[in-house]
Order: C-alpha cells, then sequence, then structure tokens
C-alpha cells in the first residue's frame, strides 16, 4: 500500500509563525490544479500499490474553491488506484468552513477533517495572528459535524506566550465534549525568517519561554489522557480507532507520493522534495519536468530514519521488526547503546521493545540524535 499526499500552497493570509511553503494569494488556484494533475500523471508509473490514503495539506486546503480540490482528487483517481475504503483528509481552517464546502467535501469523498484550531482562546488566536476566533472554531466544528464528518482532529499549538495552563486545559476539555475523535499537540517553535521571528527580535512579540513549554506538554499529555484520548505518538492523541493512517505511513517507513511544491515522497530508498516555488512548479509541468531534488538513503541513513520515526511512536521500536531490517549485530549494539545510556529515565525497556518515556519524549530530538550512527 502506499500514501498520497497533494500540497496545497495557498492562504488567505500568511500567519506570523508559519515556515510551511504557502503564498497568500488568490491567483493561480485554477492552473495549479492543472499542473497537480501533470504531475500525477507523470509520476503514476512510480507507485503503482494501491493507494491507501490521500492527505490535502498545506497551505490551506479549504481556501481554494471546492471544485478545484475536486478537479485534482478525480484527476488522481485516473492515475492511481485509490482503496475503497482510503482515508481521505483534507486539512482545513475554521473560517473557510461553510455548509456548502462541507457538503462539497463529502460529496467527493473527503472522510476526514484536519481543523486548524491552534487554541479555544482569542488571546492565543491573536498572538498566533490566525483569522479565526475561539467562537468561528466551535462554529465550525459543530458544522462539519452536523453535515456528517465523522472523524475529525483539531489542531492544538502549546506554548504560546502569555497563554496559560487554565486555557490549555480547557482547550483539551473543550475537544473532548465536543467528541473530537484527534487531537495533535505541538509546542509554537520560532522559525528563522518569519514575521514572527522579526517582530521578537524587534521586541513586538514575547518570546517563547522553554520550561513553560514543557510543562505545558507534560500537563496536555495527561490532561488529553484523563480526557479518554490516548497517545499513540509524541504529538498526536486520539479516541481509540482513530488514529491517523496517513501520519502513521510516515512514522512506519511506508511508501508515499507528495504532489505539488514543496511536497515529499519516499520509495523506500530514494528520498525526494519537489522544490519550494510555485511558478517554476507550474512551469516545470508545461514542459513536463517538475524540478525536483532527491537523495538516496544509505544503510546508515535509513537506520537514522527508523529511528527517528519509530521512536515518535508510543509503540517505539520492535528488536524483531529492527532485527528484521538491519540485522542482529545493529540491535545487539543499540541494546548496549541503551543499556549504557547516561540518563536511563528517558526509555521504556521490555523484552521485545524500546520506547520513550515521558520525559524522553519531552526532550526527544536530542535524545534520538544521541542514538544515531555518525
Ligand atoms: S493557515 Fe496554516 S499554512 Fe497558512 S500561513 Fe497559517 S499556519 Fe501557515
Amino acid at each position: 500500500m502506499s500514501h498520497l499526499y497533494i500540497h496545497i500552497p495557498f492562504c488567505a493570509t500568511k500567519c506570523p509563525y508559519c515556515d510551511f511553503f504557502s503564498l497568500a494569494t488568490r491567483k493561480w488556484h485554477s492552473s495549479f490544479a492543472q499542473a497537480v494533475l501533470v504531475e500525477a500523471r507523470l509520476r503514476s508509473a512510480e507507485y503503482n500499490n494501491p493507494i491507501r490514503t490521500v492527505y490535502f495539506g498545506g497551505g490551506t486546503p479549504s481556501f481554494p474553491e471546492t471544485s478545484e480540490i475536486e478537479l485534482m482528487l478525480s484527476g488522481i483517481k485516473k492515475y492511481f488506484t485509490i482503496s475503497p475504503e482510503a482515508e481521505i483528509t483534507l486539512e482545513a481552517n475554521p473560517d473557510d468552513i461553510s455548509s456548502e464546502k462541507l457538503q462539497a467535501w463529502l460529496l467527493m469523498g473527503i472522510n476526514r477533517l484536519s481543523i486548524g484550531v491552534q487554541s479555544f482562546s482569542d488571546n492565543d488566536l491573536q498572538y498566533l495572528g490566525r483569522r479565526h476566533n475561539a467562537s468561528k472554531a466551535k462554529t465550525a466544528i459543530e458544522e462539519a459535524q452536523k453535515a456528517g464528518f465523522n472523524n475529525i482532529s483539531i489542531d492544538f499549538i502549546h506554548g504560546i506566550p502569555g497563554s496559560t495552563l487554565e486555557i490549555m486545559m480547557n482547550n483539551i476539555e473543550m475537544a473532548a465534549e465536543m467528541r473530537i475523535q484527534h487531537l495533535s499537540m505541538y509546542s509554537l517553535t520560532v522559525e528563522e525568517g518569519t514575521a514572527l521571528n522579526k517582530h521578537i527580535l524587534q521586541g513586538k512579540s514575547d518570546n517563547i519561554v522553554e520550561d513553560f513549554q514543557a510543562e505545558m506538554y507534560l500537563k496536555s499529555c495527561e490532561k488529553a489522557e484523563e480526557m479518554g484520548f490516548i497517545q499513540y505518538e509524541i504529538s498526536n492523541f486520539c479516541i481509540p480507532g482513530f488514529e491517523s493512517v496517513h501520519n502513521g505511513s510516515y512514522w512506519k517507513g511506508a511508501p508515499y507520493i507528495g504532489l505539488g511544491p514543496s511536497a515529499h515522497s519516499f520509495d523506500g530508498k530514494k528520498r525526494r522534495w519537489n522544490n519550494s516555488d510555485l511558478i517554476a512548479y507550474m512551469k516545470g509541468a508545461e514542459k513536463g519536468k517538475i524540478p525536483f531534488d532527491c537523495e538516496i538513503l544509505s544503510a546508515s541513513d535509513k537506520y537514522n530514519e527508523y529511528l527517528l520515526t519509530r521512536l515518535r511512536l508510543t509503540e517505539g521500536i520492535s528488536f524483531r521488526e529492527m532485527e528484521k531490517q538491519f540485522g542482529v549485530a545493529a540491535v545487539d549494539e543499540f541494546r548496549k547503546n541503551i543499556e549504557h545510556h547516561s540518563n536511563p529515565e528517558y526509555f521504556v525497556l521490555e523484552c521485545n521493545s524500546l520506547s520513550l518515556s515521558r520525559s524522553g519524549q519531552l526532550l526527544s530530538d536530542g535524545i534520538i540524535a544521541s542514538l544515531m550512527k555518525g
């Protein structure tokens, strides 16, 4: 089985903290949809397994006309075999959600929405420069549920300067009360080159406080579990049975194809990423040549990626599976590294598996890097 990602590089406005590839424009939506179909045709032979998940991410896939999304989805079905039970997700911003759009998405086969709520606090939303307020976020969720969506994920950002633990706890309680199936909770990061970074350097916005973010992460995990969500990945929680199949494919090393500028693809051996340039992408499609870069993964790259992705999952690394992929010597060496690690409290070691403890999850990037091959 393979997985398909389509990057929609348009947003109504650019949020100050965002470093995803997207342009705040209403131009080119239609020519972009055509270019995606050209890329789908050009690359259909690369992946001939049935497609188990389709994911419209961005950018803001809820921003273009539903007819553009439908054109892409129906066109893609000509070039790829989409499994009849495919999970088909669309990322949506609350301010775009209307009953007309919801009906159109349902009719074209979208069966999962990932709604960028970020917080149910207007102060948090103002800091983030979001276009919606808390009341619009709630109405958007209710409308989606009324329309018939029964697999909804919402995103929260924690550690926002000026926010409080109480606000975050209230966010999670609200998600549970609204019977949301899936939560993604990320810490706010300040990326170089973003407007937020500039505002902080100029003293116009408060900076993030790492200790506060860490405390909020730990409390949020506990609260989510108390409210009936299970944690299955460092930043992802769901009610049982509603794990994201699409994102799970990344963490489990399954092949996926990414269409659109900046989209990544992986076939098990090679990683490829389209250039982050919309005009070059559309011109490339006209000439039948999409601009991209790629790298063939070495044996140690594959091993490092394996650690990086599997240790994000709460199920962690299965030694049997690791042995199948990398051999007995690799497992022995890995186990020795863990046994001699200076912070054993970061790991949960069982007979056949190893995962990160919650304190380990908090510092996962550094811990995983310390276990990688050079
Ligand atoms: S809507 Fe999402 S993708 Fe668009 S600018 Fe804001 S955070 Fe970035």
